[in-house]
């Protein structure tokens, strides 16, 4: 028998599914798993993962098994597949004992071209004898993060794959899907799932027509900030995301009592009304949607013209997935990010707070921990950042960004707007000279509360208001003293502790005497520098 070609590959694509064309990225995915190679693709929802597995699946000989934790979707899928003629069947605890016996047996007489699993399925002894002796066309692993503990939906399932796959006696290609990987997962993957030398892609990231800003705003003034931005795009679509109901309540009360058409979702309201605002935001009746995360999976209306964020969220995996939600139809749209010390100190209580994973250990649930401090610190760095955010946002995907050269895209507002240059010298020394006296056993809140002269009961407590560096920077508000912190840490002049109470200590290049002088670069939107008064 001939090797399947390509052309068996674009007759499935336009037989069965109804398309002209490849998507960026499917062709060579689909061409590496024809050839036998293991791949590691990783597209963003959406991309059009399944089709560089289904199609395979399709042309080559033997059944396919496709790995998904997503139990409740594979029905779905199944039935999509069934339809469009492909032979497709799923494996998982929603059948009853008999008919999963049923399926066992008709995938082992070959009338499957696919068969979907959960990852438990793996262990389950009459499924382990039916792969063993069945032929089997490839093995597509999906949402295939999670079997690293430093993505964000680690599932210790996942780690059985591994093993089922090195037990199998011909082994056939194995193909691992993914949206969000960094290198860390990417390695993970590779390593725990036994990729050998995989086809590695990492495509479709980057949307052009969408237009990326970050503005820092006082929790006080985020509301009336959205609200002017809403009146000034009336003629517009959008969607305003909000960490809590009660924000996003007072978020659309707001726009509503402005004169904007707003209307809101959140898991509070009851479930009819959830789908009559859904609807209402979707016909255009209510074109503006205030909403939490709940809102937005598997909704897909072109015409959003802007998604502004009122509150920081956990991780540049979840903004890029909701802002990716404006200007689906290619048009110029606006995704603008609202943030403030506040937000950060939210999510940094909630990871601290989450109540560990009965399936996790406490030092698996402390690996997680840190894994989510460590893309809360990512996402931190995307509001901080002074250079170009769009470049910033596809480097942190693993995409590679134009060679040479500093990036910019000509379209965010980090390379549109301008910087204001402070020089922070003197608040600089004055911060080092305090993390030394303080012997770098405080963290950042107590180091400004100290600079700033602060009287709360914990300075005056630990007798702290007699150290010479009391009231050094008496002048400054709260979040110029931690910028100039952030600063130092970023430059290296001090480092921070991992853990829960992170501590300010002395970093690699600490020396109080013979400081260069340091500046920070505010931008020129963003609130004053803070100089004045004690705020915060
Ligand atoms: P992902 O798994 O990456 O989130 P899906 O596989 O669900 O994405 O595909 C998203 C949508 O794109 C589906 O509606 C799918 O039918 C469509 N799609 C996939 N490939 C193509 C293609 N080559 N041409 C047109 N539409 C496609
Ligand atoms: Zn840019």
């Amino acid at each position: 028998m001939p090797a399947p070609a390509l052309d068996d590959a674009r007759r499935a694509l336009r037989d069965c599914f109804g398309y002209e064309d490849f998507r960026l990225g499917q062709k060579s995915v689909i061409e590496a798993i024809l050839a036998g190679r293991d791949a590691l693709a990783v597209m963003p929802t959406g991309a059009g993962k399944s089709l560089c597995y289904q199609i395979p699946s399709i042309v080559l000989p033997g059944v396919a098994i496709v790995v998904s934790p997503l139990v409740s979707l594979m029905g779905d899928q199944v039935r999509a597949l069934v339809q469009a003629g492909v032979h497709a069947a799923y494996l998982n605890s929603t059948l009853s004992p008999a008919a999963q016996g049923r399926v066992i047996e008709r995938a082992r007489a070959g009338e499957f071209d696919i068969v979907y699993v959960a990852p438990e399925r793996l262990e389950d002894a009459r499924f382990v004898d039916f792969a063993s002796h069945a032929r089997i066309a490839l093995i597509a692993v999906d949402e295939a993060h999670c079997v690293s503990q430093w993505g964000q939906d680690f599932r210790p399932s996942y780690l059985q794959i591994g093993a089922f796959i090195a037990k199998l006696s011909a082994r056939p290609a194995v193909c691992a899907l993914t949206a969000t990987a960094t290198e860390r997962v990417r390695d993970d993957i590779v390593r725990l799932l036994g990729l050998s030398d995989p086809y590695r892609i990492v495509t479709g990231f980057d949307r052009p027509n969408l237009h990326f800003a970050v503005e820092r705003a006082e929790p006080k003034r985020k509301i009336a900030r959205i609200a002017a931005y809403a009146l000034e795009h009336t003629e517009d679509s959008g969607i305003v995301y909000c960490s809590t109901r009660k924000d996003t309540e007072a978020v659309c009360d707001a726009l509503v009592s402005a004169g904007v058409r707003a209307t809101r979702y959140h898991a509070g309201l009851p479930a009819a009304e959830r789908a009559a605002n859904q609807q209402a935001f979707i016909c255009d009746d209510a074109p503006v949607m205030v909403a939490t995360n709940a809102f937005g999976m598997g909704i897909d209306k072109s015409n959003v013209r802007y998604v502004l964020h009122h509150n920081m969220p956990a991780s540049i995996e979840a903004y890029y997935q909701e802002a990716g939600r404006a200007g689906r139809d290619g048009l110029p749209s606006e995704c603008l990010l609202f943030w403030s010390e506040k937000d950060l100190s939210t999510c940094r209580f909630f990871i601290e707070q989450e109540s560990a994973n009965e399936e996790l250990s406490p030092e698996e649930a402390e690996a997680v921990r840190q894994t989510r401090r460590r893309m809360l610190a990512a996402m931190e760095g995307y509001c901080m950042t002074c250079g170009c955010l769009r470049e910033y946002l596809l480097r942190y995907f693993g995409e590679e960004v134009a060679a040479g050269g500093p990036a910019k895209c000509g379209n965010c507002g980090n390379c549109e707007g301008g910087f204001e240059r402070i020089d922070v010298t003197g608040e600089a020394r004055a911060v080092m000279r305090c993390v030394q006296e303080l012997r770098g056993e405080w963290g950042k809140g107590m180091v400004a509360d100290v600079l700033r002269g602060s009287k709360s009961e914990k300075v005056l407590s630990f007798g702290l208001d007699r150290a010479n560096a009391y009231g050094a920077l008496s002048h400054a508000s709260a979040a110029h003293v931690k910028d100039v912190i952030e600063l130092l840490v970023a430059g290296r002049y001090l480092d921070v502790s991992e853990g829960k109470f992170p501590k300010v200590g002395f970093g690699p290049n600490f020396r109080v005497a013979a400081t260069p002088e340091f500046f920070l670069f505010m931008k020129r939107t963003a609130r004053k520098s803070g100089r004045a008064g004690a705020g915060g």
